[in-house]
């Protein structure tokens, strides 16, 4: 039978959806909890009637629900528009407010940053003279601490690494490197966008001074985000105009949206124990399911020490993009690495620091799971990715 014949075939009745870490749905308690905001109440809280108090004291009320889950204070919340934002905001704002106190403009990041992060400091780099020391990742994509220890010069303004990557699951040893900056009085930066619905993202025990978070990625809508920043840091304000988020980043808020997003990130937190228990349960059957049935498929990232919802693969002789179009029309919706590289057939750079040679990179397979997924969706793609692989192997070989 052909590939397509047995797609057809094989096709679930209900869609598979494997791509949490690009994006999930929006949470039916989030959604209620955002309603009133949308249609009853919609004044502008900077406004002194009392629709706009209205929106100020929900406003208050999510800074302070965010500010819980952080341990940290309200006014050390900034809300933005979403988490390449905060990236950008937490990265450039530190970086111009060091270099005009004639701090210096050196940056350290990891091999393994979202673009987000690694074009943030490329442009920074590029344009306005900055210099930066890339820290390398072992073969399962962590950084060693030491490194950004020998990193550091006396010119050093930031440090900026995720605290787990959205390609490879894999989660870094962040309060040792938080530390490390500590220690020496150099602001820590993290993009938590990936952790945020299943680790601990209390700032203190984490030792991080900024931390970006994307509502998006925990059940609350698309277009939302967070970035914490320790009181007593400076931050140049990137977008100026009015004095909102304590004149830090103007512009009206989106008091819907962040509703939606202090929702989310509690509900995240407070069921995280439980559902991060039940995903590593799925998780584990998956790759366990994966390596036994493709015996060359490697999984990326680290075995344990890795996303409770995230298995990735590089599986040799197959072309990512071809793989996802036929899981697709097998209704499974999956991804190659981050969302934004979906669609190019350029190797992933982070796999590519993780010693994976450029042709099997371009082999790579992410199956994020989420709340909906069950046993029975793990079973079906176990029966139908191996399958689609063989078939592919044969009529579309990528060698
Ligand atoms: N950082 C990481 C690790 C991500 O995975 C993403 C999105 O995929 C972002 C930043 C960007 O977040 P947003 O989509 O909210 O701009």
């Amino acid at each position: 039978m052909g590939v397509m014949s047995y797609i057809l075939e094989k096709r679930p009745k209900r869609l598979i959806y494997l791509d949490h870490s690009a994006s999930t749905p929006i949470d039916s308690r989030v959604l209620k909890a955002m309603m009133p905001f949308l249609a009853e109440q919609y004044g502008n809280p900077s406004g002194l009637h009392s629709q706009a108090r209205a929106l100020a004291s929900a406003l208050d009320r999510a800074r302070t629900e965010v500010a819980e889950v952080l341990g940290c204070k309200p006014k050390e919340v900034i809300f933005t528009s979403c988490g390449t934002e905060s990236d950008n905001l937490a990265i450039r704002g530190i970086a111009f407010s060091a270099a005009r106190a004639g701090k210096g403009q050196h940056i350290i990041t990891s091999a393994c940053e979202h673009h987000a992060v690694s074009h943030t400091i490329k442009h920074l780099c590029e344009h306005f003279g900055f210099q930066q020391t890339v820290v390398p990742v072992d073969r399962y994509g962590l950084i060693d601490p030491a490194d950004v220890k020998r990193a550091i010069r006396s010119d050093t303004v930031l440090i900026s690494v995720i605290y787990a990557n959205n390609e490879i699951g894999t989660i870094q040893p962040l309060a040792e490197i938080g530390e490390i900056g500590r220690q020496l009085g150099i602001p820590v930066h993290t993009d938590a966008v990936q952790a945020g619905g299943y680790l601990d993202l209390n700032v203190d025990r984490l030792r991080v001074d900024l931390l970006s978070l994307s509502g998006h990625k925990f059940y609350a809508p698309k277009g939302v985000g967070v970035l914490y920043v320790r009181e007593g840091i400076p931050l140049l304000p990137q977008q100026t105009g009015g004095g909102h988020e304590g004149g830090r980043r103007a512009g009206t808020e989106n008091v819907p949206y962040i509703v939606g997003l202090a929702t989310a990130l509690k509900l995240a937190q407070d069921i995280r124990s439980v559902e991060n228990g039940r995903l590593i349960q799925l998780r584990d059957r998956l790759i366990r399911g994966v390596q036994a049935a493709l015996p060359d498929a490697q999984l990326t990232g680290h075995p344990t020490q890795r996303l409770p919802h995230h298995a990735s693969f590089v599986i040799p002789g197959v072309d990512a993009s071809t793989l996802l179009m036929h899981l697709d029309l097998a209704g499974i919706c999956a991804a190659s690495g981050s969302a934004c590289n979906t669609g190019m057939s350029e190797p992933s750079s982070i796999l590519l620091a993780m010693g994976i040679p450029p042709q099997l990179a371009l082999g790579a397979l992410r199956l994020t799971l989420g709340r909906s997924t069950t046993m029975d969706d793990i079973e079906t793609v176990l029966e139908v990715l191996p399958t689609i692989v063989e078939r592919l192997r044969t009529t579309h070989p990528n060698e």
